[in-house]
């Protein structure tokens, strides 16, 4: 065991970024994609949203695809639920872990669920009873979406945030992580949220999900590990946005996430060269699609080694 500090990372291209693709991604090849993220090393992937198939088709296959990962060992399946009824799907089709948007800006929540902020904590309520009648070993978190800034409604107050963390912790959620869904993020903003967080949630205070719209991802990334933040949310390739929040582009690479904290000595338990191989399965099922990603692109430098994994 070394002493060197490690952060868990969360892949959620499966899921944040097939939905934000015009095209969609055949079965098979997301199962093959996601058989390759685990053998790189990552121990948790999102792999799906319970929505109905008129709402995001690309996810109709949803049920199949968490059958086929939670097959893989030692990885933690996770599904986005917005609801009840997704909940319900989720847990019967075996995945071990939850996660719901809420969103900090009323706009959004709107505009993405249909439902004003606090019918959203209702459901998570609803949810979180499911859940501990029928799975009460599965932890239900909570992303906040549009934490730090809206594209529909513009700023959003840094109380209005805590005060829905708040609430949800107070509807019985496990986790909740703070999400640039717009890439309105700054490093001193990140770092003041967080910080505001994690002293009011403590334990419960979870992970940083940022997207790289403004370049700012990978810095957001450090402000948010710089003040205690150890779980993030990326993507391979970059892919990624949401459907309901216009002009809102791709997650924080997962490669140049590795990269990053790996060369700084912080263990990650991915594997850099199997992580870069991973993109084959993505561009064999979604052709011709952008993958975004500056280490892939420029190759490891020169004498990089990676250090050994502890397993
Ligand atoms: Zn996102």
């Amino acid at each position: 065991m070394s002493n060197k500090p490690t952060i868990h990372i969360s892949e959620v291209g499966p899921r944040d970024g097939l939905q934000s693709v015009k095209a969609t991604m055949p079965t098979a090849d997301k199962c093959c994609w996601i058989s390759a993220l685990a053998v790189a090393g990552l121990r948790e992937i999102e792999v799906g949203s319970f929505v109905p198939a008129h709402v995001l088709p690309q996810m109709a296959d949803v049920a199949e695809v968490v059958r086929h990962a939670i097959t893989l060992p030692g990885l933690t399946v996770m599904a986005l639920v917005p609801n009840r009824r997704g909940a319900q799907a989720a847990l019967a089709a075996g995945v071990h872990k939850l996660t719901l948007p809420v969103s900090a800006s009323e706009a959004h929540s709107l505009a993405n669920v249909r439902k004003a902020r606090e019918q959203m904590v209702a459901e998570l309520r609803d949810v979180i009873a499911l859940r501990n009648e029928r799975a009460p070993g599965v932890p239900v978190e909570v992303g906040l979406s549009t934490a730090f800034g809206c594209t529909l409604q513009g700023a959003v107050t840094e109380d209005d945030v805590i005060r829905l963390a708040l609430a949800c912790v107070q509807a019985g959620v496990d986790e909740v992580g703070l999400s640039d869904t717009t890439g309105m993020a700054n490093p001193a903003q990140v770092k003041r949220l967080f910080t505001r967080l994690r002293a009011e949630l403590g334990a419960r205070a979870g992970a940083a999900h940022m997207h790289n719209t403004r370049g700012l991802g990978l810095a957001n990334c450090l402000a948010a590990f710089d003040v205690g933040v150890r779980s993030f949310d990326s993507s391979l390739g970059g892919l990624g946005g949401c459907p309901y929040a216009p002009g809102a582009s791709g997650n924080v690479v997962t490669e140049d996430l590795v990269f990053m904290f790996e060369a700084m000595g912080v263990s990650t338990g991915v594997d850099m060269s199997k992580l870069i191989s991973a993109r084959e399965p993505l561009n064999a099922g979604l052709p011709g699609e952008p993958v975004y990603g500056m280490t892939p692109e420029a190759g490891l430098p020169k004498g990089w080694v990676q250090a050994p994994l502890s397993v």
